[in-house]
């Protein structure tokens, strides 16, 4: 991120009073703490500001201050629109279709694909609310308490909690640094990522009777009819993807989850040293090295040997491993 952009963004911020955020779809909690965070801020320097998620918030993040206030389609005119956590514009689920380009675009997914006028990206932030963290300042704006639980929150949820390879001592600190700010790490940790619904768990039950080993590659799906059964009211993989990549002797993990009876979405995740997000960006999707997601506009049944085909091709020989990792397991 370099100085001019940064400097660009706070002009555009100070001079808008009107300014839309927006998420991506099926929002994590990155998605929704940098939505939250940043609209709070912008709200607490005097601004107006709607914060917009296709989607929604999921139940497990209601208790973040501001949760209330996100609708699922901007209304009115707007001085500026931020779009934080999307790797492109598709990932907001069209809400900005007919709007002009977007004059933010705060993330950190190495396949971001620079689509606003002002482009704040960096991919070594192990969360979009990392970069926020440094750039509200840089903005002007406050981080009070309830801005630092939302942030906080994107911080451990990409992080699984602070297990993830990319976890740094700066992390570390500024998680330090939101909790002196107010921000409640035990009760964000456990909403975030430990509590889920018993629906949630009946769910994961289902994935896990089909759970298959191919090779290294631990992978299920999860059907409209298990989601039926499990009562679980979302079209998400419940965390489900972060059972199966704490599997040992597994270098990559994948769950195939049916949207529709022709769209499927895909998540992976990966041990270090081998790159998902190559897969993830042949089927049109993106993410991180470690952990990336696409939907495939087919049937579950034709879509789940395409997806293996190519994360086995994807797969390295284990003496393609940097020295070392071939015996890593993580989290
Ligand atoms: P998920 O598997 O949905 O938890 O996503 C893993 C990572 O990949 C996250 O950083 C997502 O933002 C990203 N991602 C998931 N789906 C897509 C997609 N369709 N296009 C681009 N990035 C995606
Ligand atoms: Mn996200
Ligand atoms: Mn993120």
């Amino acid at each position: 991120m370099d100085r001019t952009s940064i400097r660009q963004a706070a002009e555009r911020l100070r001079a808008a009073q009107r300014v839309l955020v927006v998420c991506h779809i099926r929002p994590d909690g990155d998605a929704i703490g940098s939505l939250i965070g940043l609209g709070l801020a912008l709200q607490a320097a005097g601004k107006e500001v709607q914060m917009v998620c296709a989607d929604g918030v999921p139940g497990s993040f209601h208790h973040l201050k501001g949760s209330r206030q996100v609708v699922g389609r901007p209304s009115g005119d707007f001085d500026a629109c931020c779009v934080v956590d999307c790797s492109d514009l598709k990932r907001t689920g069209g809400v900005l279709d007919n709007l002009p380009q977007p004059d933010l675009n705060i993330d950190h997914h190495i396949t971001n694909l620079a689509f606003a006028q002002i482009n704040l990206v960096d991919p070594q932030a192990v969360s979009t609310t990392q970069i926020l963290a440094s750039l509200l300042p840089e903005f002007g704006l406050p981080v009070n308490e309830a801005v630092a639980a939302a942030l906080l929150t994107g911080l451990v949820t990409d992080t699984i909690g602070f297990r993830t390879q990319n976890t740094t001592p700066a992390a570390l600190r500024l998680a330090a640094d939101l909790m002196e700010r107010g921000a409640n790490l035990s009760e964000l940790y456990y909403r975030g990522l430990v509590g889920r619904s018993f629906a949630a768990a009946r769910l994961w039950a289902a994935g896990l009777s089909r759970l298959q080993k191919d090779d290294r590659i631990a992978w299920c799906t999860l059907t409209r009819e298990d989601r039926k059964a499990a009562g679980y009211p979302g079209k998400d993989d419940a965390d489900l993807i972060n059972i199966l990549s704490s599997i040992e002797g597994i270098d990559i993990a994948i769950v195939i989850v049916e949207q529709s009876r022709s769209r499927v979405k895909v998540s992976w995740r990966a041990q270090p040293g081998i790159d998902v997000a190559q897969i993830a960006l042949r089927f049109g999707g993106g993410g991180h090295p470690a952990a990336a997601g696409a939907e495939l506009n087919l049937p579950i049944d034709e879509a789940v040997p395409l997806i293996l085909e190519a994360t086995q091709e994807a797969l390295p020989q284990p003496e393609a491993l940097p020295d070392g990792q071939a015996e890593i397991t993580i989290i």
